[in-house]
């Protein structure tokens, strides 16, 4: 029995952000999704943004000290997302998947909410995660809608189940896709992967 309840946490509102960066020696892009993302101070202009330690666009940002973030729209496809949340840059160019255009060095989505640009003035270790504190650069309106929020992410990828009075659901715990397939979920191939984050059949729970 634990004092921590995980559902209280998601209670907590986070957007969805495409975090853009580049390679040092070749300027190639990079970028991963990012949710926690937020203003923490009006003068001088600051924000946070709180990557995964391992992953290489981190390390991209960590060596030329900026980045970019695009602000995921409501209509954001699942494809997009679990391209850049769930392949890594270091071998895969995601910037491919959408449209896209620089501001010098940094890649930033032609369709999205808004645009903005950041130097990392410093960075803060927290253990799985790296605290970026960034002065902004440039920060731009790109198209009037609603932003795409964590919470509604998590809703979108649990789809109603076609199979009425099974009650449990096969969830997928990186990326909360639930599976809705035909096949029982117990009896899909052992190599079968998560369609969303390509993850195995051993990160399912059953919910
Ligand atoms: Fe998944």
């Amino acid at each position: 029995m634990t004092d921590i309840d995980e559902n209280a946490l998601f209670n907590i509102t986070l957007g969805l952000y495409v975090v853009g960066s580049y390679e040092k020696k070749t300027g190639r892009e990079v970028g991963c999704i990012a949710d926690a993302v937020m203003q923490v101070s009006a003068n001088p202009m600051r924000i946070a943004v709180s990557l995964e330690s391992n992953i290489y666009t981190t390390k991209c940002v960590k060596e030329v000290g900026e980045l970019s973030l695009s602000v995921l729209p409501k209509n954001t496809s699942a494809e997009l997302i679990s391209e850049f949340g769930f392949k890594s840059s270091e071998n895969t160019d995601k910037w491919n998947i959408a449209p896209f255009y620089k501001d010098g060095k940094l890649p930033l989505l032609k369709d999205c909410i808004a645009v903005i640009t950041c130097k990392a003035v410093d960075e803060i270790d927290i253990g799985d995660h790296i605290i970026f504190v960034c002065e902004i650069k440039k920060a731009k309106m790109v198209k009037g809608c609603e932003p795409l929020t964590y919470a509604e992410y998590r809703k979108s990828m649990r789809k109603a189940s076609s199979k009425e009075g099974l009650g449990k659901r096969w969830v997928c715990t990186v990326c909360c896709y639930e599976y809705d397939g035909d096949i029982p979920f117990e009896e899909l191939p052992d190599d079968w992967k998560c369609p969303c984050c390509q993850m195995g059949k051993e990160y399912f729970q059953l919910q």
